[in-house]
């Protein structure tokens, strides 16, 4: 008797194997009785078995690392994400990595990711606007096209990546721009990596700044990163919230000013006072989209101050924090934004 031989033509291929990493936000969010809900509250196992089909286009690995909404996210979760996946990406067996994340400081948490992760495999974050048990759910589709990308070849080699209602976006790029809709997020200035159909993939053009592999922005192995303030420029403002930021501690201050980065005279004078005390004076932009320049409407040469070019207040902020581990000079930390 001859004993069957599995036929190498009836084989499955191999499926790719995926880290799934999750944090909180509402994609693992449960609705209240009223109109509120919570973050975080259902486990990653559950959320999986809530995306049938994913099963098919990986394997999961599924670990824990948070359970927060992410106007809580910050440098403690921020550090021990970032050795959780680098862990996952430094594995030969994973060939990308899923973070699952509240929508509301996605874009900080993807443009951390993409400055100190050393990867050229895909990292992708996923969250969803509206709670796992709301009516029309977008979680189970974000998270199912957010596995689809982390699993395929086209997604290697662009940084950190951010998918959503059938969107990719670049790390730096994304931005939320919308309280509640599904279409929150928008990459305003350079477009989107790609498109996502229901695990049907479609990539662009890749990214234009340096990261993850190209970055030389490491996380710093001990302390705390520079204290850095995000100050919200008005008409009318004066000068006691530069003052106070650094009076209470502040190394860097990004200012998020009107149009192209623009302060008021007081608020200028201030700002120039604490560049001259060593403090990094950035000029971002609070309109949401557009290149801050130097020397403009200011004169940022005598005035010490930095341009943020396209980066927006709160990507501005994470770049000067890792920027002021590495440099305290301006001309060096002003080059970082054309570069990063
Ligand atoms: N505040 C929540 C968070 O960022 C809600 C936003 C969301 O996840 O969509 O985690």
């Amino acid at each position: 008797m001859v004993a069957a031989m599995p036929s190498r033509r009836t084989q499955p291929p191999a499926l790719p194997r995926v880290a799934v990493l999750a944090t909180g936000g509402t994609i693992a969010g449960a609705q209240g009785r009223g109109r509120g809900y919570r973050s975080g509250i259902f486990s990653i196992e559950s959320l999986i078995a809530a995306a049938p089909g994913v099963e098919s286009l990986a394997r999961l690995d599924a670990v824990h690392v948070a359970s927060i909404g992410s106007q809580d996210m910050g440098e403690r979760v921020w550090r021990a994400l970032a050795a959780r996946t680098q862990a996952a990406l430094d594995d030969p067996g994973v060939c990308g990595v899923v973070i699952t994340h509240g929508t509301d400081t996605m874009e900080e948490t993807a443009y951390f990711l993409n400055l100190v992760l050393r990867t050229s495999k895909p990292v992708v974050l996923v969250g969803a606007m509206r709670p796992a048990t709301a009516m029309s759910a977008d979680g189970p589709m974000n998270l199912y096209n957010a596995v689809a990308t982390a699993a395929h070849p086209g997604a290697a080699g662009r940084g950190v990546l951010v998918v959503a209602n059938d969107e990719i976006h670049f790390a730096r790029e994304v931005a939320k721009t919308n309280t509640t809709q599904v279409g929150t997020f928008k990459s305003t200035h350079r477009g989107l990596a790609g498109l996502v159909s229901a695990a049907r993939l479609h990539f662009y053009a890749g990214p234009v700044r340096r990261n993850t592999l190209s970055s030389a922005l490491a996380l710093p192995a001990r302390g705390k990163l520079p204290r850095v303030e995000v100050i919200y420029a008005y008409a009318g403002m004066g000068r006691g919230l530069v003052d106070d930021a650094v009076r209470a501690g502040a190394r860097g201050l990004v200012m998020a000013g009107v149009g192209n980065g623009n302060l008021g005279a007081a608020a200028i004078r201030a700002a120039a006072t604490a560049a001259r005390a060593g403090v990094a004076v950035v000029r971002s932009s609070r309109t949401g989209g557009g290149i801050v320049e130097r020397n403009i409407e200011m004169d940022d040469d005598r005035l010490g101050f930095i341009a943020a070019d396209e980066l927006n207040p709160q990507k501005a902020r994470i770049l000067l924090m890792l920027g002021l581990a590495h440099t305290r000079e301006t001309g060096a930390l002003q080059q970082l934004f054309y570069e990063y």
